[in-house]
């Protein structure tokens, strides 16, 4: 046994529960909002090709990717920063803007990785309850705020249950957020929402200077596995975040394949639109059989089942599925294949 301390607030600290893998059998993985789509045409070709050149460190800070990204937003390189997906991130903004005992408040249920976040960078992590239809409740989100205050982080659509922030929310939130409090607006999913009144951060920037956004290509462009995310913000937040982040962390194959990708936009899209479809269907299907499903706006639902979110995970399993549990609370699917959709909704029907 070793006797050297560890941190108490690392003591702590949650752990991260990934979705489940699939093993054996014919599964469909639908427990970690991946697409179910190989990267995109020219992708695989672009890393092998990087590949090649192992033996060299990368670029620095993704500068070619962190420029293309600039380009495609229309802002300034020094408005982006590039890590190894947008936990990366998080973590570099609460390293760079929180000091240990301030607080991070965010909305909970929402993604697993912002208490551990907070935990390590010595915060006092603060989660607002959801209200009871699984949307942020912005209001008393702001009316937690406090002097020692320095971070909010905003998900939408929030992972689990899936609502999007309106933009009429989003600033009366911004409104009464102290200019020197850190908004980060998470939009992981961005790329799925198809509420024309939710919040787009591109339209949020120029107003508020206290705005980050965090997207990534872990999602829609489906490359998870590659690890690559950005930050977009003023440049005076990014050179920070810039300033804490590991160096060489973006590998030259995960630079070259979010380059390409985001080159492909029509069809990442009519991916997207894939996902959108099956997901409009699942969520109809679902409230015909008489489940309350709060509005998907991601590229997954969520069943809020309580002690029953367990056994439901269980009974998908059994039908080949992989769906993620969260225990006492709820089960998150995510949309992939249609035909995993139809398996999920013969589930869920003989559930209700
Ligand atoms: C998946 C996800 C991310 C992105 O993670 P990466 O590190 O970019 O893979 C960020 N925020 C939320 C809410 C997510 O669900």
């Amino acid at each position: 046994m070793s006797r050297v301390p560890v941190r108490p607030s690392v003591a702590a600290l949650p752990a991260y529960q990934a979705g489940a893998r699939p093993s054996g059998r014919l599964v469909y993985k639908l427990s970690s909002n991946e697409l179910p789509f190989p990267p995109l045409p020219g992708v695989l070709a672009a890393v092998e090709g990087a590949a090649a050149d192992a033996n060299r460190y990368p670029r620095q800070m993704a500068d070619e990717l962190t420029a293309a990204i600039a380009l495609f937003h229309g802002v300034e390189t020094g408005g982006v920063a590039v890590g190894a997906g947008a936990i990366a991130l998080l973590g570099y903004a609460l390293a760079a803007f929180v000091e240990p005992g301030d607080q991070v408040i965010y909305g909970w249920r929402s993604f697993e990785a912002y208490p551990i976040l907070a935990g390590v960078a010595g915060a006092e992590a603060v989660g607002v309850p959801l209200t009871d239809t699984g949307q942020l409740d912005l209001g008393s989100m702001s009316a937690a705020i406090t002097p020692t205050t320095r971070a909010i982080l905003v998900c939408s659509p929030n992972n689990p249950t899936g609502p999007a922030v309106r933009r009429d929310e989003f600033d009366r939130f911004m409104a009464v957020v102290p200019t020197d409090v850190l908004v980060v607006l998470d939009e992981a999913y961005v790329d799925f929402v198809t509420d024309s009144a939710a919040v787009n951060s591109f339209e949020a920037l120029g107003r508020y200077s206290n705005l980050l956004t965090m997207r990534t290509f872990s999602k829609a462009y489906g490359l998870a596995g590659l690890r690559v995310g950005y930050a977009v913000g003023r440049p005076r937040l990014i050179e920070a975040i810039r300033a804490v982040a590991r160096p060489f962390e973006v590998s030259a194959m995960a630079e070259l394949a979010a380059i390409y990708s985001l080159q492909m936009q029509e069809a990442m899209a009519q991916r997207v639109r894939q996902v959108v479809e099956t997901r409009t269907v699942t969520f109809q299907d679902l409230v015909a059989q008489g489940w309350r499903v709060p509005e998907p706006q991601g590229n997954f639902v969520w069943l809020e089942l309580g002690a029953d979110a367990v056994p439901f995970a269980g009974a998908c399993q059994r039908a080949g599925l992989l769906v993620r549990p969260f225990p006492g609370e709820g089960v998150r699917v995510s949309i992939g294949e249609p035909v995993a959709a139809e398996r999920f909704l013969e589930v869920a029907a003989t559930w209700v």
